[in-house]
């Protein structure tokens, strides 16, 4: 049975593909005129952003602790959630205390409540979760999932857009932009007015200070986050940093990684409910959630923890390209998804995915703080395969065989040419898109003993 990615990649709409690898490229340009323009040396940025996160994850506990004791100071109320059942549980008992007969609440971009599947958790339990970001909001009306970290709906197009939104009667059909931006806008205003319950993500943690730092361009997030009475802010436990001069660094590479700005169009520090002030939420809640993260610290997976969603990796990686988000069937996609998915939910279920890579390496090359993607891929792909949960496709263990007896290889090697023009099971994937290569010119032994 062909693996799903690549089940999903022959089904896929050539439409889809274009928009993606369209999309995807311009970002890998726009992200090393940024990174250039913004730094003097952008690699000896990124190998520092690596350390402070190494820090991070040596003293993630430590970390914690400070950031909880800030927060309560700040007056926020934090709460620990072993996995996604208990951080709904904690957002439903918020939920419940504030709007005991349910209602709207505005959701901020937040890839860790995706992973939680908040969202339909919410609507069975009589809430109505609207996605505020612009993008987010498209997948919601489409009944989608995200299928890029930043940019949500990056396998659509503005017509496509354009049809939801008269599907769902926010305006005349248009596919201009501006429009389009101006119909969800209108029909956005009107839940930041009714909600009493606004929900995000965090993008960082200060632990020195117990401010949350969430960053965006729409201005979504902060009515989303100042207009409700109530503010829950979910945070996978990594996304901590020690202290504030360090969001100076990440602040930057988060801006110029993933989407080509020196700094996104609004940086919120978010220190605690309204005190004196008129308006701002009431109540500020932080749920810290572990799912699986303090797992992967003690694995060998445990540098993906550095990650900071960024998304530089899908946009390089040409196996996403062709495929999309999708085709991971998981939240996290590309090659952050083909790491995180395995060490989040194990590789008895989701070991396939580390296949879809060509190992070529332009994740690590472009990841901010220099995640090893590739050679986690290879431990995973190692892993899954050991543990049964994926079948090898080629019979490596006969290759090593071959390739380690001296008479073996040479006997292969007489056989070769022989055998490339015989049809064989194992070519077949091979053979579809490509020619098979064929040897040319005589073995390098004879070639080697003329010259001896
Ligand atoms: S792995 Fe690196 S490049 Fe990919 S999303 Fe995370 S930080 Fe960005």
């Amino acid at each position: 049975m062909r693996p799903p990615v690549e089940k999903f990649a022959r089904e896929i709409a050539p439409e889809k593909v274009a928009n993606v690898s369209s999309a995807s490229a311009t970002r890998v340009i726009s992200r090393i005129k940024a990174l250039a323009e913004a730094f003097e040396d952008p690699d000896a940025a990124r190998r520092h952003a690596a350390e402070v996160k190494n820090y991070v994850l040596d003293n993630l506990k430590d970390l914690l602790i400070q950031l909880e004791a800030k927060c309560q100071e700040n007056g926020i109320r934090v709460y620990w959630a072993k996995d996604g059942e208990r951080a709904r549980q904690i957002a439903l008992e918020i939920c419940r205390a504030t709007y005991p007969e349910g209602g709207t609440i505005v959701k901020a971009k937040s890839m860790v409540t995706e992973e939680i599947h908040l969202n339909p958790f919410l609507e069975e339990n009589g809430y109505r979760p609207v996605e505020t970001d612009l993008g987010e909001y498209v997948v919601q009306l489409e009944h989608e999932t995200p299928s890029h970290i930043v940019a949500p709906i990056v396998h659509m197009n503005r017509g496509q857009v354009a049809n939801a939104f008269e599907r769902e009667g926010l305006g005349p059909r248009t596919e201009d932009p501006v429009e389009l931006t101006m119909q969800a806008r209108a029909k956005l205003r009107s839940h930041f007015r009714e909600a009493q319950i606004g929900i995000s993500g965090v993008n960082f943690a200060v632990a020195e200070t117990g401010r949350l730092v969430l960053v965006e361009n729409e201005g979504n997030n902060r009515l989303s986050t100042t207009a409700p009475v109530v503010h829950i802010a979910f945070m996978g436990i990594e996304k901590i940093l020690p202290c504030e001069p360090d969001l100076a660094l990440f602040l930057r590479l988060l801006g110029c990684s993933a989407t080509a700005q020196h700094m996104t169009g609004y940086v919120h520090l978010i220190s605690g409910p309204r005190k004196e002030e008129r308006d701002g939420p009431r109540e500020v809640h932080l749920i810290l959630l572990d799912n699986g993260r303090s797992r992967i610290l003690r694995s060998q997976y445990r540098e993906i923890l550095r990650c900071i969603r960024c998304g530089a990796c899908q946009n390089v990686c040409p196996v996403y390209r062709q495929v999309s988000g999708h085709a991971y069937h998981y939240v996290y996609s590309g090659p952050i998804g083909a790491v995180l998915a395995p060490a989040l939910d194990g590789v008895e279920k989701m070991g396939w995915v580390a296949k879809a890579s060509s190992l070529c390496g332009a994740c690590e090359e472009v990841c901010p703080v220099c995640i090893p993607i590739p050679r986690m891929l290879l431990q995973i792909r190692d892993e899954s395969v050991r543990a049964g949960a994926v079948k090898d496709s080629v019979p490596w263990h006969l290759f090593a065989k071959a390739a380690t007896s001296g008479w073996q290889w040479r006997a292969g090697l007489k056989l070769l040419p022989m055998a490339s023009k015989m049809p064989h099971p194992l070519k077949q994937g091979w053979t579809e898109y490509r020619a098979m290569p064929h040897r040319v010119g005589r073995p390098f032994r004879s070639w080697w003993n003329e010259r001896r």
